[in-house]
This record gives structure tokens, sequence and C-alpha cells, in this order.
């Protein structure tokens, strides 16, 4: 995985103050294969990157942040921003009813869709009907008003017994049902074939012509992958199309799809389905989708914690005393309470996949060890604290017992403190100050 990846890039990049163009090259090619892992396109990786790689060069060098994770902190705006930013709201009719037609494949999952859009709406005061102009497969019918019963919604469907259904007529009659009876939305759902189809392809333009939709939605599997690029290609070049809903999210795509398709198309998507019951819908939420798409689990919650906790003024007065070699216990001590600050840190790392390094690392600063950590050095003279070295056996064994600890636990705080010291001399060195276990913040 891209975290997998990128623990290794994470470590190659520890302590380096520079975005170095290698150091670019590197991080951009692991997130390319990411991208191509989530099933987003060549043709919407290529550009996307590009424009990654702009920012990056030009980007100021992060206090707070290493090379690596200032990277992704501008891919994962560079996706959202891509994906839609603030996600679209549905363009309701003046004068109503407003007509949302449902595009795709079959079993992309529109007549599903078709109720969950009909019962949200009615959620929201709206008076929707379901309108089943897919007349293709026999059950067809039966199952939108399956579906139309579940949500509460009635479905205007052909009189049985009519001979063949004319879907173009029964999506025409639906709009002088819905303008007699009320209905402020009408949603017309349509055929689909399992490949792209000439046939159905211009029935479904017959369609949109006949009813003049305020929205066009193309509704789109996840799981189909890259293919969704071409598929949207089609049904934009035959029937046209606002806006897009990703479906079956609850699966295991990692949601490509959405950029792929949005790079590709220039439309939104606007909704995700996700699962089988009409409660599974939700408005698109870009940040959620870059979350997906990168598998970074909460690693964007992660740096932005990191940014707020580091305190910049604070590292420039930490820089000074490393470079002057001035370090002490009572520095330390603030350091790790600023660790402390960063909270649900651990619970955080929990949810993110495969940060074993750094999760190793955090492991071993808990608040009950922070707490332990400030009554040890509580426990010191100033001179002590100021001067490590002339911590001698009995000394070590007032402050245990002054704190409350172990003469053990006191020798394991000084030796953590030395190698703290030794290694942020090291970053010192490399122009940027870090924290004491937590690798190159
Ligand atoms: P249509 O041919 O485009 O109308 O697709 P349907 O609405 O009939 O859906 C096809 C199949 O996918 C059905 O078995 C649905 O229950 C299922 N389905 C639809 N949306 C979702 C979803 O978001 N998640 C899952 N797991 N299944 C879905
Ligand atoms: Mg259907």
């Amino acid at each position: 995985t891209l975290s997998d990846r990128l623990a290794t890039t994470f470590k190659n990049l520890r302590g380096k103050g520079r975005l170095s163009p290698q150091d670019i090259d590197d991080t951009l090619r692991a997130i390319r294969q990411a991208l191509l892992e989530a099933d987003v396109s060549l043709q919407a990786v290529r550009p996307f990157i590009a424009a990654v790689r702009e920012r990056a060069e030009g980007a100021e060098v992060s206090k707070a942040l290493n090379p690596a994770q200032q990277i992704i902190k501008i891919v994962n705006e560079e996706l959202v921003a891509i994906l839609g930013g603030e996600t679209r709201r549905l363009r309701f009719a003046k004068n109503p009813p407003t007509v949302i037609m449902l595009a795709g494949l079959q079993g992309a999952g529109k007549t599903t869709l078709a109720g969950k859009l009909a019962r949200w709406l009615k959620s929201e005061g709206h008076t929707p009907i379901l309108v089943a102009a897919d007349l293709q497969r026999p059950n067809a019918v039966t199952q939108l008003q399956v579906v139309g019963e579940r949500a509460g919604v009635p479905v205007f469907a052909p009189e049985p017994g009519n001979g063949v259904g004319n879907p173009v007529k029964v999506a025409k009659d639906s709009i002088d049902f819905a303008k007699t009876k009320l209905h402020d939305v009408v949603i017309v759902d349509t055929a689909g074939r399992l490949g792209i189809d000439a046939e159905l392809m211009k029935q479904a333009a017959d369609i949109r012509d006949a009813v003049s939709p305020d929205e066009v939605l193309f509704v789109v599997d996840a799981m189909i992958g890259q293919d969704a690029v071409i598929t949207a290609q089609a049904f934009m070049d035959g029937v046209g199309f606002d806006g897009v809903v990703l479906t079956k999210l609850d699966g295991d795509a990692r949601g490509g799809a959405a950029l792929s398709v949005r790079q590709v198309t220039g439309k939104p998507v606007m909704f995700a389905s996700s699962g089988e019951k009409l409660e599974d819908f939700d408005v698109f939420h870009p940040e959620r989708m870059a979350g997906r798409i990168l598998d970074m689990g909460d690693m964007m919650t992660l740096i932005e914690k990191a940014e707020q906790a580091f305190d910049q003024a604070e590292s420039e007065k930490m820089a000074l005393k490393l470079a002057r070699n001035e370090f002490t216990l009572e520095d330390f001590l603030n350091q790790m309470e600023q660790l402390k600050k960063l909270g649900s840190m651990k619970k955080l790392l929990g949810m993110l996949p495969g940060v074993g390094e750094i999760k190793q690392q955090l492991n071993e600063i808990d608040d009950k060890d922070v707490d332990r950590i400030a009554a040890i050095i509580k426990s010191m003279t100033p001179g002590e604290r100021d001067d490590v070295k002339i911590i001698n056996g009995s000394r070590r064994q007032r402050i245990a017992r002054g704190s409350g600890t172990t003469v053990q636990e006191v020798n394991n705080l000084i030796d953590r403190f030395l190698e703290a010291k030794k290694m942020m001399q090291q970053m010192a060195k490399g122009g940027m100050p870090g924290m004491p276990g937590l690798p190159g913040a």
C-alpha cells in the first residue's frame, strides 16, 4: 500500500529540511503507483501528478512536516480540489417538477439509487415520484415498484397489458402526471445494457429530449475500476450528463473511478451509494474519497495535528538550544508534553494501515508514560536537570524514591534523553528541528 511504501520514504527523508528533486521524484513515484492501484486511469494520473509536482517544487519548506508528509498534504489538497472541493448540490427547477434522469450501464445501481434519492428527497420535504422508463427487462418495473414502496414514494409506470411499453412516452407522460398531482421532483429510471450499446444510448437520448431533465446523473459502479472512464466517455458523448453517482462503495474498490471520471469529463461526483439498503446513501464528500483513494487511513488528520501541535516559535528556540548544545531534561519534558498534546495520536495511529515503524515509536509514548517522566524530572534538582552527567547512583536512588518510580525507570529515562539529544543534534545539523520519538516531525 501507499502507507507501506511511504514508510520507507519517511525513513529516507527523515531529518532533511529541503524538498530536493530526488525527494519529490521518490515520493511522487510512490503516489503514482498508489493511484494506479486505486484504479485511477493513467489518463487521469498524468495531469494530476504533474500538478502536484509543480506545487511541490514551489513549496516552502514546512517546519512541522517532513518532505514526504508535505507532499502528501499537497496530494491530498489537489485530490480534494479535483474531486470537487465543496460538493455541488442538486439544481431544482424554478417551475416544478424538477426532473432528474438516471443513466448508466445495467447493474450500475440506477434503480437502487432511484429509491435512495427518492427517500432522501422525501425526508428533505420534497414530494418525488419514481418513473419506470426501463422497459427493457421484464422485471424492471416490478423492481422499481418494490423500491418505491420501501421509500414510501409513488411509482409512475406504464399500464399493464398495454403490450410493450414505450419508455419515451412513459417518461413524457410522467411529467404531466407530476404536474397535476403536484409532485415537485420526478426521478426517471432508465434501462442499461451490460456494455455500451448504440440502441440504448439512443433511447436514453430520446428520453432526455422528451423530458428536458434539470439533472442527468451518470450512475457508475466503483467496482468496474479503470473501465469507468471509457463508460463515462461513452455516456458523455451519447447522452451527456451533469453529475456522477458512484455506487457500491461498500465494496473494496478504492474509488479511483471518482478521480478518473471527474478529470476526464469535468463533471462532479454528487452522490455516493454504499450498500443495498435505501439508507446506504450520502452526498459525496471529496475529503473522504481523497482519503480512500490515498489509502492513508487518518494520515491527514495526523498531519494536521502535527502541524498544530508543533509550535513554530518553540521549535526555533529549540533549534538554537540544540545548536548551542543546551538541550536539557527540562526541554525534553516540554517536548514530551507537546507530544501529549497530540492527544489521541495513538488511536489515530491504530487506524493507519501499515505505518508500522512510526506506530511502534509512538507506542512507546503514552500519557501515563509522560506523567511518570514528568514525576522523575520534577524530582531532580535544577542542577541535575541542567547537567544529566552529574546524576550518579545515589542521586538516581533519591530521584526514584522521590518520584515513586524505580532506579531502572530513572536509568531508562536518562538513556532515552541522551538518545533523543543525540538524534536531535543530528537533525539540527540537517537544518530541521524535530521531536524525540516522532520521526521527522
Ligand atoms: P441498475 O441495473 O443500474 O438499475 O442496477 P440495480 O439498481 O438493479 O442494482 C444492481 C445490483 O446492485 C442489485 O443487486 C443491487 O442491490 C446492487 N446494488 C446497487 N447499489 C449498490 C451499492 O451501493 N452497494 C451494493 N453492495 N450493492 C448495490
Ligand atoms: Mg434498473
